[in-house]
């Protein structure tokens, strides 16, 4: 296939995309439509298929993921491929696991056909990622995935819990999921999705993606997550999530009453939270992963 030169392409929301093949093999917007058509492929939001069909945004995704020749990675809903194919050269092998099986059993041919080389480096799991209880292969070091949006929070902790050796994680993920995943206790946007995300690993927003990159466009717009993996705090993590949904599911309460409930009674629960040195009236919402770790071990 001859090598087109790309023209570059402005990532903002009015950005008109580039239909030539990519020189590094990447799927732009005609091959993405090929491929679909050829598998007779409706992307359905009900399992989140909105697919990158932009060369760029795909290496700015393999660049921020920070990948190393040794790494393994784990890409949940490898779609039509395009992220897998930028991801191939970047890393030792790539573990797929994708729900949909047309798509599962097409993207070793397309990764056959568009990187030959690499394909040795591919594993393709047709699995739900909610699901799944292991994965084949050598230890996963990182997970680079555009998450399936409806449910990216609950795959993103399952596979860190799953995966103790993942060390670094780059997801995509709807921007106000983004902000939530990063934010930092007494923002706005700091609730169960933050603290959770918290025990596993220091996180932070890496960036916006803007909506003309996938195909078809999602109505919402797109960042991108960075996780770096830390010691989780002292404590056990079921009883710290439990004590962390008591606390956020009546937000606008002082802790004493929002975990009465789970405490047995608003005065258990004033107690509790005095032995681990937490003012009563505090809201969740103030309160650290580290604090519902000592909270939740009274
Ligand atoms: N990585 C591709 C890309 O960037 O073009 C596709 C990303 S698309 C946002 C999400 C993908 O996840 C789809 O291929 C979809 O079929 C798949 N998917 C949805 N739910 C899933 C689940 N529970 N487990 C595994 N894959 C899932």
């Amino acid at each position: 296939m001859a090598a087109l030169r790309q023209e570059p392409v402005r990532l903002t929301p009015t950005a008109t995309l580039n239909t030539a093949p990519t020189p590094d093999g990447l799927l732009g917007p005609a091959a993405i439509r090929d491929l679909a058509q050829q598998l007779g492929l409706r992307p359905t939001k009900a399992l989140g298929q909105n697919f990158l069909h932009d060369a760029n945004t795909i290496r700015k995704i393999v660049r921020t993921a920070g990948l190393t020749a040794d790494d393994v990675v784990c890409e949940v809903g490898p779609g039509l491929g395009s992220l897998t194919l930028g991801l191939l050269p970047a890393c030792a092998a790539v573990t797929a696991v994708e729900i949909d099986a047309r798509l599962a059993d097409q993207l070793p041919l397309t990764v056959a056909e568009r990187a030959p080389q690499y394909t040795d480096r591919l594993t393709v799991v047709t699995a739900d990622a909610l699901r799944i209880a292991e994965l084949p292969g050598p230890p996963v070091t990182a997970l680079v995935a555009n998450l399936p949006y409806n449910v990216a929070v609950p795959v993103l902790l399952h596979l860190l819990e799953l995966l103790p050796s993942v060390r670094t994680a780059l997801v995509l993920v709807q921007a106000e999921v983004a902000d939530r995943l990063a934010a930092a206790p007494g923002s706005a946007a700091y609730g169960v999705p933050s603290v959770k995300a918290a025990w596993y690993a220091d996180v932070r927003r890496a960036g916006n993606v803007p909506r003309p990159v996938f195909w078809p466009a999602p109505n919402v717009d797109s960042g991108l997550v960075a996780l770096t993996r830390r010691p989780a705090p002292e404590g056990d993590r079921a009883a710290t999530f439990a004590v962390i949904d008591a606390a956020f599911a009546t937000r606008r309460k002082g802790l004493r009453a929002a975990l009465a409930r789970w405490a047995g009674s608003p005065a258990a629960a004033e107690a509790r939270l005095r032995a681990a040195g937490i003012d009563p009236t505090t809201r969740g919402e103030q309160l650290s992963v580290t604090d519902f770790a000592r909270l939740a071990a009274t």
